[in-house]
């Protein structure tokens, strides 16, 4: 429970109407898309500008409340669970795009604006912002930002980091700073603008951004490449960009996946292959068609038994939505989805991708296999029951087995959708005892009091290490 004072001072900075204590709001910002890790704040805020966020900070500084900013609570690592409870700070009052600068190729948003949104607006301009996460129809750009999120058209354009130029931040002393800007180069000390981008909300609090967009790329087209085998697709991947050719999109799904998929999406995907890869290229029609021609020629040479090129935008957009729909189709097969997000270097997929049929099999686990292929970026996914505690275990065995051998490909534990608690207990595996103490550090330098996010990045007991005897 909040105490009274504070709680007068909250309504006095943003109205008592956006500040809800009830049991149902709490309840609603309890989770988030993570399973398992819910945890009841004391209050919900939603404050309508920067300097608001600024007033809140500095009050839940001097009562010491902890602070869990929320975009759309879209995470899968337990980002926005209130591990201490406290206040849940929404920016759905701070959702607006305050400029698109056609000379300098910028947009200017509040933290609350919802990415599809924004790409939808800079296209009628003819620009492109391209990270897409699948869940770009719900998630935030804040969230997006403090994930560093990535997408299908990472491949080729990159992750949001790549896009953010500049931020304004409270920081959790209240202090706001500004970095960066509509700057195409800025050495003025260190790098604060990439220290902000996926900090999970753990430094402070993104009241805007910046962000670079590009030209419309003329023209994309679609195909899909069907394999009877994974490691033939795998190894389509890395010898695509062997062939020195880097697609706009470069996905993989393996069978189980499509097969939910299409269950989900009915739109006459292949079910009775081993996987596919949908991959698109963007840019004039005579690179678009020049590249592809080469693309289905390297994938017939390494075993794709049949490439589709879609003939129309819709069923291009229909083969893409039906792969950003792909953890929502695969949530309807059992109570709990657990998705991962294990990443190696591209060369290393095939091995990668023969490992988790391993590791799934000796844990007998059920785990479908889909994601950003040529980011080396897979999403392991287990259809599981949070209830059946034996199955749990194995689970837990089996992901721990992943994230290891990802590790050992010279990969990481998450590729995009960041630590929060439910991968903290891993991340030394990447990032050893040295790393965890250099984050600490800056943790500790700009929130000694812990207050902003707390439990987040840094392994507490949340998700425990497991070994089955
Ligand atoms: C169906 C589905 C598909 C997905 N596909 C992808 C994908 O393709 N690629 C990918 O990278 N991820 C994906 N995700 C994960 C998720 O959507 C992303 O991490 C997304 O960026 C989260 O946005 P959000 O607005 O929901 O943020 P939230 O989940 O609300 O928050 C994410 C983090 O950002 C912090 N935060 C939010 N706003 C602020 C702010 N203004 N200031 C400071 N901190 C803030 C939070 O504290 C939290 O740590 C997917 C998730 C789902 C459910």
């Amino acid at each position: 429970m909040l105490n009274s004072e504070f709680s007068i001072q909250l309504k006095e900075i943003v109205g008592a109407q956006y500040v809800s204590d009830n049991q149902a709001d709490r309840l609603a910002y309890s989770y988030d898309a993570t399973p398992n890790f819910q945890q009841m704040p004391d209050a919900v805020v939603s404050p309508k500008n920067a300097e608001e966020v600024q007033q809140i900070v500095r009050l839940c500084a001097a009562y010491n409340v902890p602070i869990v900013p929320r975009g759309s609570g879209t995470n899968l690592c337990a980002g926005t669970c209130p591990a201490q409870g406290g206040l849940v700070v929404l920016f759905t009052r701070m959702n607006r795009l305050l400029e698109i600068d056609e000379e300098n190729l910028t947009a200017t948003v509040q933290p609350g604006l919802i990415t599809e949104e924004l790409i939808h607006q800079v296209e009628k301009k003819a620009l492109f912002y391209p990270p897409d996460p699948s869940s770009m129809k719900i998630s935030t750009l804040g969230g997006n930002i403090n994930e560093n999120s990535g997408g299908l058209r990472g491949l080729k354009y990159g992750v949001t980091r790549d896009y953010v130029l500049g931020l304004e931040v409270v920081l959790p002393n209240g202090d706001t700073i500004k970095t960066g800007g509509k700057l195409a180069k800025d050495v003025a000390g260190y790098d604060m603008t990439r220290l902000f981008v996926g900090s999970e909300g753990t430094l402070g609090i993104v009241t805007e951004a910046t962000l670079k967009l590009l030209p419309l790329p003329e023209t994309k087209q679609t195909m899909l490449c069907l394999y009877e085998s994974l490691e033939d697709a795998a190894t389509s991947v890395s010898a695509i960009i062997a062939e020195r050719i880097i697609p706009a999109t470069l996905e993989f799904m393996d069978q189980p996946t499509l097969e939910v998929v299409e269950d989900f999406a009915k739109i006459g995907l292949p079910t009775d292959v081993r996987a596919v890869l949908l991959i698109e290229q963007d840019g004039s029609p005579e690179a678009v068609a020049r590249d592809m021609k080469k693309i289905a020629d390297v994938c017939r040479r390494n075993g794709a038994t049949r490439v589709n090129i879609a003939t129309t935008n819709e069923e291009a957009d229909a083969l893409l939505t039906a792969r950003r729909s792909a953890l929502s189709a695969l949530a309807r097969l059992s109570p709990t989805t657990i998705l991962e997000d294990a990443t190696v270097p591209r060369s290393e997929m095939a091995k990668m991708v023969r490992a988790i049929e391993e590791i799934a099999k000796a844990y007998e686990v059920k785990i479908c296999t889909f994601g950003h292929a040529g980011d080396g970026n897979l999403h392991p996914t287990c259809a599981t029951d949070a209830r059946n505690e034996e199955e749990m275990k194995r689970v837990e065995a089996a992901f721990q087995a992943i994230f290891e051998k990802a590790v050992s490909l010279g990969g990481t534990i998450t590729g995009e959708h960041g630590v929060g608690m439910m991968k903290a207990p891993y991340l030394e595996l990447k990032v050893k005892k040295e790393g965890i103490a250099a984050m600490k550090a800056i943790k500790q330098a700009l929130d000694p009091g812990h207050l902003m996010n707390p439990d987040k990045i840094f392994a507490k007991a949340a998700r425990k290490r497991v070994v089955i005897s």
